[in-house]
């Protein structure tokens, strides 16, 4: 393909943190900083009554987080506590020693627990881009979250972000530097990890988490195909368990 270089072809892996790269959700997770582990009433019937948005509801059980105490370190060591996916640590280790390997991070959590994350393991040097909420302590110490990621998505994708807008605007800009991929491979658990799937090529693979929301999406996709013209998933499948069996398909494309 066009950009092989010396026949070794270049791979684009666009991963998702929460149940992807870590075997938890960041965001649940820290809810056991709370007293009793419970949100507010009050901050949750907002969430269900007024905006209805994951984002605002982080940002105010932070500010809550911040009233009562909580700072940045035990966020951070609530964070950094987080087991990874079986096999994550190898397919990290295995982009570090592949050139020709790129990875980015699409997550709808946030860009401190994402820095935390890929920080506390050394995994920062092997992503090329995130894309994610932006997020930064003010100068009170508390945690402020901001949507970052217009887009115009018309499938079901949360306002802040629709993970196909962020992949296709990463190719276009590798695109523009020359960087064209013979092969990218999408790695999720969730449903906001469905719509970009449908920009993937023939050559490019999907890997749903087992036993999490997209191996079923993708599955009554494919049955729903057959009937339906247009809008396909074209992408090889391959639902995982560990990480090393998407390793073993990624270390395949530079073996052949
Ligand atoms: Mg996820
Ligand atoms: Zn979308």
């Amino acid at each position: 393909m066009a950009s092989s270089k010396e026949g070794t072809p270049r791979v684009l892996v666009a991963l998702d943190c929460d149940h992807t790269i870590i075997d938890g959700n960041s965001d649940t997770w820290i809810m056991a900083l709370l007293p009793d582990h419970m949100v507010p009433k009050e901050i949750k019937k907002r969430f269900k009554k007024e905006h209805n948005s994951w984002t605002i509801y982080m940002g105010e059980i932070f500010e809550y987080m911040h009233s009562i105490g909580i700072g940045e370190a035990a966020l951070h060591d609530s964070i950094a506590g987080i087991p990874l996916t079986p096999g994550m640590k190898e397919l990290f280790e295995y982009q570090a020693s592949c050139p020709q390997l790129d990875f980015i991070v699409i997550s709808d959590s946030n860009s401190y627990f994402i820095d935390v994350i890929l920080g506390s393991q050394g995994f920062q040097k092997g992503v090329n881009k995130i894309y994610t909420n932006q997020a930064e302590f003010n100068a009170d110490g508390c945690l402020k979250i901001h949507f970052s990621n217009p887009h115009t998505c018309p499938r079901k994708c949360p306002k802040n972000l629709c993970k196909q807008t962020s992949l296709r605007g990463f190719l276009e800009e590798q695109r523009s530097k020359d960087i064209e991929y013979d092969r990218v491979c999408m790695v999720g658990d969730g449903q906001n990890d469905f719509c970009p799937c449908f920009c993937l090529k023939e050559q490019d693979y999907v890997f749903p988490r087992k036993g999490y929301s997209l191996v079923k999406l993708l599955q009554e996709r494919k049955e729903r195909q057959s009937s339906d013209d247009g809008d396909d998933i074209i992408a090889t499948a391959k639902p995982w368990d560990s990480a090393t069996e998407i390793l073993n398909v990624v270390k395949g494309f530079f073996d052949s």
